[in-house]
């Protein structure tokens, strides 16, 4: 139970504040609950915060300020403020930053606004016009309902001053309405598919895992098309029943229309979003209606985590492994991870779906933590694509060309049968390198320690760290020589350009997050390849997640061997996965797919792996592997980067880091480094990186805390650590 504090006691105020620490204040008359939403002084401004606990005492009691009110917005709950401190200490994030996480909606300390909504009045207006008539032909057909002005405007087709001349007349009435209004019920009996055998089974398991009321993580691994979200949808539906709320995490906000469409279908109308594309106010809407009990069922990107749930039963996390899940800035945290954390808080459940799961995630199943369940086919007549290689060494190709002749006339042969092909390359952008024919330069990043890539449907040179772009020289920077600069290697666009000469017949949709201006102009673009609207599809990384093109049979990987190359421990568990997702995207209908892979390197494992399908001799090789270097997920790691305008100065702390290692040789773990972050320098700052590597149960936050708290940070230093990383740049 949260503790009370009378009027005038201390409390202690977690503030957004970057402090160190919680601020006393003294209770406001009325008093306050722990956990509630206060706004306090600090020094001449009026900032929010949370009652953290009792005061710490240690200010002088004769200045200690008062809370100035309790704002009218629901207590943060005991397990949220738990999870935000062991998320916080997990991830070596101060409690001002976890706080801001929590707390990402505008105007929560204002009164609870309202807005105008217009309903049928009960006069008639004194001279009836087309456009008057159509406001109250709309407004009869929904009863007793009401409308916005801009609903009610766009739904009859006039302007709002025609609706305002009839609220004038009382034809029309106006009428204040709270604006964060509820979301609509979802209804859990309106029934599903019927699932097959495989499908209830995994299903029922869910569906007792739930009942249970207790914590547990389950591994849901099937092929794409298999029928995953329909069974986590009956997990939805069984935690609906029992009152609790759900959440569903997407990797991709692109993936969120065709979701949404689903869940209407099946609970009978639309759940609350939660993502970068969602307006301020309805992000007001949906955080108060999650605290409140009026969201059920909350669809979003990773940060929805951190909403007031006021009872979160069951939290999905779609694609477990994307990369998406881990916030590379400000708070690093892994939303997978995190999911498991606030579950276990919470007596909820988590369900971590996958057709190639983290390697992570695979052994916390095979280790028995997590249950684990296999939806082994694909749902009705569509089946596993057939997997084949294209030796590359064995085609003649001029050039600056890509697409090889047998895999050309695979393409032809889908051309001819109506049906589509996509052609896959993991990198945006026409050209990943500029170079000088004259004198060899390559066009570089000013700000960074990168290869400016040509964009030329933009018409510039960006770089892909920083965003940095300039207009495509007509001369060498370097030599001035002119007309030499030529783009060297493969790039999405530049795929679309030869595949337009290849097969200048067909119709080619080009698929790369920077193509689309908006979120809403992507998901045009997906629906109209879903339709048939496209016969080549030419895409990046983009169109390996899950998107569903029914009428797709050949996927053509240009580049295999891209992902392989990289010093990344996680470089075979990455491209193993992207391979087998984008190899998902064929066949999907009733058509049966092929996905066929250009290599160099047939005979390497992870390509072998892909090939031959099976998947679980690839997952133990690779924990083995990981296993007998002390690698996650058998070991741990922190990466912590150094920063500076100087990289000396970056440097010398990284040495005596590096040498003043007590605290952290006292729980068994080793320093790495320092050493030039693999990209030395980005906006301007150089990096130098170190490596903690820690056995698996070594209590590695405490020790790295005490080890960092031994440095100073002068002038333009700045330290990240970054637990579990995800990735080494
Ligand atoms: P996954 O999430 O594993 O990729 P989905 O749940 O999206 O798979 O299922 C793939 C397609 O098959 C979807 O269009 C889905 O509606 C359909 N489907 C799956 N299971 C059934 C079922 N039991 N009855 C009818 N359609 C199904
Ligand atoms: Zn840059």
């Amino acid at each position: 139970m949260d503790s009370f504090f009378e009027e005038g006691s201390l409390v202690a105020v977690l503030t957004t504040q970057p402090l160190d620490r919680t601020l006393d204040y003294k209770a406001p008359a009325g008093g306050c609950f722990e956990g509630a939403y206060v706004e306090v002084p600090l020094g001449p401004r009026k900032i929010m915060g949370v009652v953290w606990g009792p005061g710490r005492g240690d200010f002088d009691i004769a200045k200690v300020r008062s809370v100035i009110r309790v704002l009218d917005v629901t207590p943060m709950q005991a397990e949220l403020r738990e999870f935000l401190q062991r998320a916080g200490d997990y991830t070596l994030t101060p409690m001002p930053a976890m706080l801001r996480l929590a707390t990402r909606a505008p105007g929560l300390s204002e009164a609870p606004s309202l807005r105008k909504i217009y309903r049928l009045g009960d006069v008639e207006p004194d001279r009836m016009t087309d456009p008057r008539r159509r406001v109250l032909e709309v407004l009869r057909e929904i009863g007793g309902l009401a409308y916005t002005l801009g609903e009610l405007a766009e739904a009859a087709g006039v302007t709002s001053s025609v609706i305002k001349g009839l609220a004038k007349q009382g034809a029309v009435r106006e009428e204040e309405a709270p604006r964060d209004v509820a979301f609509a019920r979802l209804d859990p009996e309106r029934g599903g598919k019927t699932l097959t055998a495989d499908q209830e089974a995994a299903a029922q398991v869910l569906r007792e895992a739930i009942a249970s009321g207790r914590y547990g993580t389950t591994l849901l691994k099937g092929v794409t098309g298999s029928g995953k979200t329909e069974v986590y949808l009956e997990a939805v539906a069984a935690c609906l029943r029992k009152g609790r709320q759900a959440l569903v995490l997407l990797p991709e906000i692109a993936l969120t229309a065709e979701f949404l469409t689903r869940v209407e279908a099946r609970f009978g109308a639309r759940p609350a979003e939660w993502h970068s594309g969602v307006t301020m106010t309805e992000r007001r809407r949906v955080w108060k209606q999650v605290s409140q009990g009026g969201a059920q069922l909350v669809v979003g990107a990773r940060s929805a985590l951190f909403l007031p749930f006021r009872d979160l039963g069951l939290t999905i996390v779609d694609e477990e492994h994307d990369t998406s899940y881990k916030q590379e800035e400000g708070a690093l945290y892994n939303a997978r991870d995190m999911a498991v954390l606030r579950a276990s808080i919470c007596a909820g459940q988590v369900v971590l779906a996958s057709a190639t799961p983290s390697l992570e995630s695979w052994a916390n199943a095979d280790a028995g933590k997590y249950r684990r369940l296999d939806l082994v086919s694909r749902f009705g007549a569509s089946v596993m694509p057939e997997m084949g290689a294209i030796d590359m060494r064995g085609q003649e190709l001029p050039s600056n060309r890509w697409v090889s002749p047998a895999l050309a006339a695979q393409v032809r042969a889908r051309l001819e049968k109506g049906e589509q092909a996509m052609l896959f390359i993991n990198r945006r952008g026409y050209a990943p390198v500029t170079i000088c024919r004259a004198c060899g330069h390559q066009i570089g990043c000013p700000h960074c320690d990168a290869r400016m890539v040509e964009h030329r449907f933009l018409q510039r040179l960006v770089c892909h760290q920083c965003g940095e772009t300039i207009p495509k020289p007509s001369e060498c920077p370097e030599c001035h020589a002119e007309d030499k600069l030529a783009a060297v290697g493969p790039g999405v666009e530049r795929l679309a350009e030869e595949a337009a000469e290849l097969f200048p017949e067909a119709r080619l949709a080009v698929l790369s997050s920077d193509l689309f201006a908006s979120a809403r102009a992507l998901k045009d673009e997906i629906e109209t390849i879903a339709s048939g609207g496209a016969d080549i599809i030419i895409g990046t990384q983009l169109v390996a997640k899950g998107h569903n093109f029914p009428h797709l049979t050949l996927v053509g990987v240009i580049d295999s061997d891209l992902g392989l190359q990289g010093s990344d421990l996680r470089a075979a568990e990455r491209t193993f996965q992207l391979m087998r997702q984008v190899a998902g995207r064929a066949g999907r209908a009733e058509k049966p797919g092929t996905a066929l892979m250009q290599t160099f390197q047939p005979e390497h494992p992870v390509i072998r792996a892909i090939l031959s399908g099976d998947e679980e001799d690839f997952w133990k090789a690779e924990a083995e592997e990981r296993r007998a270097a002390g690698m996650p997920p058998y070991g741990r790691l922190a990466g912590i980067i150094l920063s500076s305008t100087e990289a000396q100065e970056a440097f010398d702390l990284g040495n005596a880091m590096a040498r003043q290692d007590g605290p952290l040789r006292r729980v068994g773990a080793q320093v790495y480094g320092p050493a030039p972050a693999p990209i030395a320098r980005v906006r301007g700052r150089h990096r130098v990186r170190l490596l903690v590597k820690a056995p698996k149960g070594a209590a590695l936050q405490p020790a790295l805390t005490a080890w960092a708290a031994q440095f100073r940070l002068k002038g333009e230093l700045r330290m990240a650590i970054d637990i579990d990383p995800q990735n080494f740049f």
